[in-house]
């Protein structure tokens, strides 16, 4: 696991200031969950961590790499999204072993870690299906498959539940939270669920308009709201 450390970053579209500055650093190894109203910049700041979106100024650093100016493959960051883009024509087997197969890593080893995540998963049964044939639970597990085959220092969710219904969302959220404990990556989670946040988090970071509102435990959070 690595930390991730933002200094001074901005972002802008336009005239629109979305993030006036923001310093902040997440702990090797945390489950740091983002919390806030819509628009307040949860999306921008994943996307900026990841690469999808260019920092407007300031330093992102990744363990001990300064990251703003690389490409997100050069990031060692893995992200699940809401609508989570499975490819239609392909197996799950081969969605989550599509990342490993353009890392170059041979057949025998793509084997043995995709059945080792769809065995974390509870996805061993499904491994010959196609995207269309799963449950919208089942099709999100293999969103997170995709994300932790490669194991990455930084895992980076953008309300990966919200399209889940409660039953399903309550059962993700315990996995989930089993999942960190095993592989341990960095974890920014991002949602407007206070039940999420306060189950899964080491520690939650309010946003209010780009700003850090509060940056505490659930705990401390909880006594002092
Ligand atoms: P959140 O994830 O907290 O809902 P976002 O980061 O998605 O917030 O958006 C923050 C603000 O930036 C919103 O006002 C949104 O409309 C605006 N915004 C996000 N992406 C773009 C974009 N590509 N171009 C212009 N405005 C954007
Ligand atoms: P290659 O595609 O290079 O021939 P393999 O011989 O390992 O690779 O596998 C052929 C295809 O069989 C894989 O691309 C995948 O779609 C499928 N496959 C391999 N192992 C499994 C498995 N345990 N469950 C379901 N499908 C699998």
């Amino acid at each position: 696991a690595a930390s991730i450390r933002l200094g001074g970053v901005t972002k802008s579209y336009g005239r629109l200031t979305v993030i006036p500055r923001l310093d902040v650093e997440f702990r090797a190894g945390e489950f740091t969950v983002v919390l806030g109203p819509s628009g307040c910049g949860k999306s921008t700041l994943m996307q900026m961590i990841a690469g999808l979106e260019r920092v407007g100024g300031g330093r992102i650093v990744i363990g001990e790499r300064e990251v703003q100016d690389l490409e997100p493959k050069e990031r060692g960051c893995a992200m699940v999204f809401q609508n989570y883009a499975l490819y239609p024509h392909m197996t799950v087997f081969d969605n989550i072993a599509y990342s490993l197969r353009i890392a170059g890593v041979t057949k025998g080893e793509r084997r043995t870690r995709v059945e080792l995540v769809a065995r974390m998963l509870g996805l061993t049964d499904y491994l010959g299906r196609k995207p269309s044939q799963l449950s919208g639970g089942q099709r999100q597990r293999v969103a997170i498959g995709r994300a932790i085959v490669r194991e990455p220092a930084v895992l980076l969710f953008d309300e990966p539940l919200s399209n889940l219904d409660a039953q399903l969302r309550h059962d993700t959220r315990v996995e989930l939270a089993e999942l960190h404990r095993r592989i341990g990556a960095t974890t920014v989670f991002v949602t407007h669920d206070q039940v999420e946040a306060m189950t899964l988090a080491d520690r939650i970071l309010i946003l209010n308009k780009g700003e850090i509102e509060q940056y505490d435990t659930p705990k401390a959070i909880y006594h002092n709201p």
